[in-house]
């Protein structure tokens, strides 16, 4: 995509523009999934869908706010080497492990590395070039150790251990840290996991409030797993030469052409088969699988298309911003065949799948009885302001 010589700025104006599939692409996910549900879940979900619809945006409104947050919408696998990525466990603990760095400062002053074996779940450190040692942890004491400290904003901290067995400690053979040098390449995947737990177990607490805040948050997460360039580390065409891509292709594709192209026949919502960190990790994959059409459609595009007619300064209020073209945008979304709404599509079943799964498993508690007693309002003026700019018939 080449703009004038204004790049960072175009890349700027866009992202302020067009935030994360756009508040409507999420929003329209979150909204389309409440009418695949079947009875009793629609009704519930149709009686709270104003809060279903406006609060699928506020994971990332939270994500420069809260500790932790920004790393649960992406996961740039190409990191990690080639797919299917034989190096990343598919469990959260066993890839933060795995990936984290491991510190021990003997108490002679020394310093070793350690490595985590995910299979023997031991710590194994190189004592010379052709002898190791290893070390039992216990994976409860560290991760409550990690959590603590991070959750007062200490991730990039190194995080000091003091669960490791006796005979160290009565030895004083130094201290062993843990650094997360894991989760800042994102860990999308595995929240999306954390977060359906959450919603079973708001399920089972029957508290509406948290039953709605859940679901409108693991929307957002799987609209974001069904983004391509959420799974790359060339997340917005920057190593490419593209800056600005991701806008283009989930914010301003959706808003041009859903109303017009898309069609959001999904069918009755099935509950997930098999094991949900499977599942999930196919929709990471297969979003992975498509980064590649993304790019170089674009790139294909951007080579034959007049220079100057491929970002347009448009009106979005009482601010004017360089977005593509429309002609430039149109073309674009021919070349990728219907994709960006294959990717809607799709998240809009795997987010009915996800709901229906959740309440199956926290025992299909009565919902009627409790729809009423929300205490949450159905309004909410933070967000409405960002329809303004949409075409009538692509309000809801
Ligand atoms: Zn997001």
């Amino acid at each position: 995509m080449k703009v004038f010589s204004t790049n960072g700025m175009k890349a700027t104006l866009i992202a302020a523009a067009l935030p994360f599939w756009g508040f409507f692409g999420h929003r329209l996910i979150n909204e389309m999934a409440v009418y695949t549900l079947p009875p009793p879940l629609i009704g519930f979900y149709k009686a709270h869908i104003d809060y279903i619809r406006l609060h699928a945006v506020d994971p990332d409104k939270r994500r420069y706010a809260v500790a932790g947050e920004a790393e649960r919408h992406f996961m740039d696998l190409d990191h990690w080497g080639k797919a299917p990525f034989a190096d990343l466990p598919r469990d959260w603990q066993g890839a933060y492990w795995m990936h984290a760095e491991w510190r021990w400062s003997t108490s002679a002053g020394d310093t070793l590395w350690g490595v985590y074996d995910p299979k023997s779940r031991l710590l194994r450190w190189k004592v010379d070039s052709t002898r190791y040692d290893s070390l039992s942890i216990d994976p409860a004491c560290v991760r409550s150790q990690f959590f603590a400290a991070r959750s007062e904003g200490f991730a990039e901290q190194p995080v000091i251990l003091g669960c490791l067995d006796t005979l160290w400690q009565e030895r004083d053979w130094g201290t062993l840290t843990l650094r997360d040098t894991f989760s800042k390449h994102g860990v999308l995947p595995y929240h999306l996991l954390h977060s359906y737990r959450q919603l079973i177990r708001a399920f089972e607490s029957g508290d509406v409030d948290r039953i709605l805040r859940q679901s409108a948050d693991l929307g957002h997460y799987i609209g974001d797993a069904h983004v391509p360039l959420h799974t790359t580390k060339n997340y917005n065409g920057q190593l490419s030469g593209q800056d600005g891509i991701h806008a283009f292709w989930e914010s301003r594709l959706p808003e041009l052409f859903a109303g017009q192209d898309y069609h959001f026949v999904v069918g009755r919502a099935e509950p997930i088969e098999g094991d949900p960190a499977d599942y999930f990790w196919q929709i990471v994959m297969d979003s992975h699988g498509m980064v590649d059409s993304v790019l170089s459609e674009e790139a294909k595009l951007s080579a034959s298309w007049p220079e100057d007619q491929q970002y347009c300064f448009e009106k979005r209020g009482s601010a004017r911003l360089l977005v593509p073209c429309e002609a430039y945008s149109r073309a674009y979304h021919q070349s990728l065949n219907g994709q960006v709404g294959r990717r809607m599509r799709a998240a809009i079943k795997s987010l009915a799948a996800v709901w229906l799964s959740a309440w199956t498993a926290a025992g299909k508690p009565e919902l009627t009885a409790f729809a009423a007693g929300s205490k949450i309002s159905e309004t909410d003026s933070l967000s409405l302001q960002d329809y303004e700019h949409l075409p009538r018939k692509q309000q809801h």
